[in-house]
């Protein structure tokens, strides 16, 4: 949501969301940037913080299948089975891959976040 005057952010909320509703996807409230009274316009920010959170529930999702019961690591059985070094490479850890994803996600969320 940025403002029609200088295209900056609520200052605060007046009770719906960061402004109140005025007509279709017209808000109102006061500007961060100029103090002022204005009206606000849902725009492709709105959507932006959507998509960071649903990319920071990806994150949690992908570190929940990781640590689902059916996802078996080698390297954790092999390590809760007193083992310490494996030398041959032959408990792979797969816990990598899940976490290979998930730093995809968050360089996504951070690239993201820094375009806020
Ligand atoms: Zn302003
Ligand atoms: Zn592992």
């Amino acid at each position: 949501m940025i403002s029609k005057c200088c295209k900056a952010k609520p200052l605060f909320s007046l009770g719906y969301a960061h402004g109140v509703k005025m007509y279709d996807d017209t808000y109102f409230g006061v500007c961060s940037k100029c103090s002022e009274q204005s009206e606000f316009i849902i725009e492709g920010d709105d959507n932006h913080i959507f998509n960071i959170n649903i990319a920071k529930q990806l994150v949690k999702d992908i570190e929940g299948l990781r640590d689902a019961d059916f996802h078996v690591c080698k390297q954790d059985i092999f390590q809760s089975q007193g083992g310490t070094k494996d030398d041959k490479g032959e408990y792979p850890c797969s816990c990598e891959h899940f976490d290979r994803v998930i730093d995809k996600v968050q360089s996504l969320i951070i690239n993201w976040e820094g375009a806020e």
